[in-house]
């Protein structure tokens, strides 16, 4: 059987809305479908268990390429050099009391290198543009997707475009502008963005990194669910909690989890649980309802997850549906008091989209729909330096003080310094 060039363990795509197969298109949509025709990459599981074993794995370095086998990229060849993968998990007693389960661990995505998830998805997305010889690399982003492209294109040589909608955070816009991206801002919304971006894709030639419309893309980001099972082993947690935009951190978590089962690397698989914002919650009524997605309006704090239009919703479904899993939805007042109480309690900084996980967790929890005795793993997906501006919002200010002892004393007299719960 001829295997998909350049991506020695590819054995076809099969696009998720028509069903059928293709040996090509690693980068794009169905030829068949267009946008709405996700393609999902398929490998030779059988191939991959002989050379992706705990034993072979335990000589590589932790980052996405000891998962090389699992992903659409050459087996030698250039890649970016600062490689992204090998985030911390730890546990947090504090913050599963606080969202009610039994056990909970983070893992703290904020720790990659432009400080967020997507630096998975754009480091596979720039070492297929190497691969493919393209000479720019763009993409359309409320800002982490950009952040990454910019960083990881900055760091082989590559050109690269960014297209920003108005609403993108400052920080944000200052990484890319001293990445040495072209940064154009765009006056409309995140959709008309993101199609100026495509068209101009489409017409130039450049290397379309926009997530749900080029699979490999959903491969960089499943290697967090593949990190996750090597590192849980047996001890696999009940729940596994994303949140949600585009659906496409959700759908690979997900994936790299059925992957890593299907080598037996875990014995079973979690259950996803999907979180959105109230203000942009077209999966969270989609898989409610039991229907296909309609897109609705998008207004929360959370920029990250500021989507109406879910590009890669069949995907996203799926991933709650076939876990049987579910989707909440979280106020952005209840993403303030989880950025606040997963700093406080957990040392960890999240902006807003990373940690609208735990306050959905929370109310899963509240709701029933998660149990008290049961364990999960929430995904935190990007730094809260990369929104000082709600993070001060959820915060507030610190005191004002003379530099007098006396003063001092009087503050603490007042307010006593107490162990955290
Ligand atoms: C992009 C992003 C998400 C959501 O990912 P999707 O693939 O769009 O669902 C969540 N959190 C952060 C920090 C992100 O940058």
């Amino acid at each position: 059987m001829p295997r998909t060039s350049g991506a020695p363990y590819v054995t076809g795509l099969t696009c998720v809305r028509c069903g059928r197969r293709t040996r090509r298109g690693l980068d794009g949509p169905c030829p068949r479908c267009g946008p709405e025709g996700v393609l999902d990459i398929e490998y030779d599981v059988t191939r991959v268990r002989r050379s992706l074993t705990r034993r072979a794995l335990a000589q590589r370095p932790r980052t996405v390429w000891r998962y090389a086998e699992l992903l659409p990229v050459p087996e030698s060849g250039r890649r970016p050099p600062w490689a992204p993968g090998g985030t911390p998990l730890a546990p947090s007693p504090p913050l599963a009391r606080w969202t009610g389960v039994r056990r909970l661990l983070l893992k703290d995505e904020g720790r990659n290198p432009t400080a967020s998830f997507k630096d998975r998805a754009s480091a596979v997305g720039v070492t297929r543009a190497l691969a493919r010889r393209a000479r720019v690399v763009a993409c359309a982003s409320t800002g982490n997707a950009a952040t990454s492209l910019a960083g990881a294109a900055a760091s082989v040589g590559l050109p690269c475009v960014i297209f920003v909608p108005e609403f993108a955070p400052e920080p944000k816009v200052a990484q890319l502008l001293v990445f040495g991206a072209r940064v154009l801002r765009v006056k409309g919304t995140y959709d008309e963005t993101w199609e100026l971006c495509q068209r101009a894709c489409d017409r130039h030639g450049w290397y379309n990194r926009n997530a749900a419309v080029n699979p490999s893309l959903v491969e960089g980001k499943k290697t967090a669910g593949l990190e996750i099972a090597e590192e849980c082993g047996n001890e696999v947690p009940d729940w596994v909690v994303v949140s949600v935009g585009d659906g496409c951190t959700f759908a690979g978590i997900w994936k790299g989890l059925q992957e890593m089962h299907a080598l037996r690397f875990i014995p079973r698989l979690p259950r996803m649980l999907g979180v959105q914002a109230e203000g942009a919650r077209p999966l969270v009524d989609a898989f409610h309802e039991g229907r296909d997605l309609v897109p609705g309006p998008a207004e929360t704090l959370a920029d990250s997850i500021c989507v109406g239009h879910p590009r890669n919703w069949r995907k996203a479904l799926a991933a709650a549906r076939d876990s049987g899993g579910a989707f909440v939805a979280v106020s952005d007042e209840q993403i303030l008091e989880a950025m606040r109480e997963a700093g406080r309690l957990a040392g960890v900084f999240g902006e807003p989209a990373g940690v609208a996980g735990l306050a959905g967790l929370r109310q899963a929890v509240a709701a029933g729909l998660v149990g008290r005795r049961e364990t999960a793993l929430a995904v935190v997906t990007g730094s809260g330096l990369k929104d000082v501006k709600s993070a001060t919002r959820a915060a507030g200010a610190p005191f004002e003080l003379p530099p007098e002892d006396a003063a001092l004393d009087a503050h603490l007299e007042e307010r006593p310094l107490s162990p955290r719960s």
